[in-house]
């Protein structure tokens, strides 16, 4: 699909792309083939896009795969979809709110990758759930503001570093990024992209039931980003227990979010959790 095959598709079918659902759609067919091509896709691979729009990427994963489940929340553009791909049994077709599709589902994902050119909108929020899931993807292939593929790839102690580089990397390590310019899409964003492929983490880095305590933990310590995080976690937990479980990872009181490092973040969980 080209930029005139999308402008006349848009017609045809008399739909005004949403900014509000990011509707931004990706026409060049390199990009799409290195999006693809990130996934390092097999033939028995079963693979989850969110967000297809018209099927730009969805004709290239469709191309690789013999599964492919895609949630389309724009009841009009999964219509088209619909009509598009009829004959094609390879292809699950769901419409639905991706942000709410997950909810109090128990699927076992871990035989899945996920591609997709997500909205901006909801990418981030998306990722946290997806890194929340106990048997999420094994592989995300994502398309995000470039921006947040640099915080998803941010190291303790930069400007980047924050919830989303710790609520999403405690379950995947990033295995790659590279940028997408905004000519790639139709209508063009104001700012550049990123397609960021992450591994899902072959040794946990806690058992299960740390992940909701490291996620109020986390939550908490960067809530006041300026702020000393002591002073931000003070009201979680009696004053004592903090300061000794800081003291045990070896954290100095003063220190801010942004320096500690996701080992420390794991171990103060630890301790503030067990100990
Ligand atoms: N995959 C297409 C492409 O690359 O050209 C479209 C990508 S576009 C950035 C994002 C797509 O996500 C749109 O089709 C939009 O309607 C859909 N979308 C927005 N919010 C959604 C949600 N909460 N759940 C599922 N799909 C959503």
């Amino acid at each position: 699909m080209n930029r005139n095959d999308i402008r006349n598709t848009l017609d045809e079918e008399s739909v005004r792309l949403s900014k509000a659902l990011g509707q931004n759609l990706l026409h060049d067919q390199n990009v799409l083939r290195r999006i693809a091509k990130a996934a390092d896709l097999q033939e028995d691979d079963q693979v989850l896009e969110i967000g297809p729009g018209l099927g730009a990427l969805t004709e290239h994963l469709l191309e690789a795969v013999n599964e492919l489940t895609a949630i389309e929340k724009d009841q009009r553009l999964h219509k088209h979809l619909s009509k598009r791909f009829a004959d094609q049994e390879k292809l699950r077709l769901i419409h639905h709110d991706a942000l709410k599709y997950f909810e109090n589902l128990e699927v076992d994902w871990t035989n899945w990758k996920l591609v997709s050119n997500l909205p901006y909108s909801v990418a981030s929020p998306l990722l946290v759930d997806l890194a929340a899931m106990p048997k999420g993807p094994r592989r995300l292939v994502v398309t995000v503001q470039w921006e947040v593929g640099q915080r998803l790839n941010a190291q303790p102690s930069t400007r980047d570093y924050s919830k989303l580089t710790l609520l999403v990397g405690c379950r995947y390590q990033v295995k790659d990024i590279f940028k997408i310019s905004p000519h790639c899409f139709f209508p063009e964003p104001r700012v550049d992209s990123a397609c960021i492929t992450l591994d899902q983490r072959t040794k946990p880095l806690f058992a299960e039931d740390l992940h909701k305590p490291f996620t109020s933990v986390v939550k908490r310590a960067f809530s006041q980003r300026r702020k000393m995080m002591r002073k931000n976690l003070k009201g979680g937990w009696p004053e004592e227990k903090l300061d000794a479980a800081m003291a045990a990872v070896n954290l100095d009181s003063k220190i801010r979010a942004e320096k500690v490092s996701m080992d420390q973040f794991v171990m103060l969980t630890k301790e503030l959790h067990d100990g």
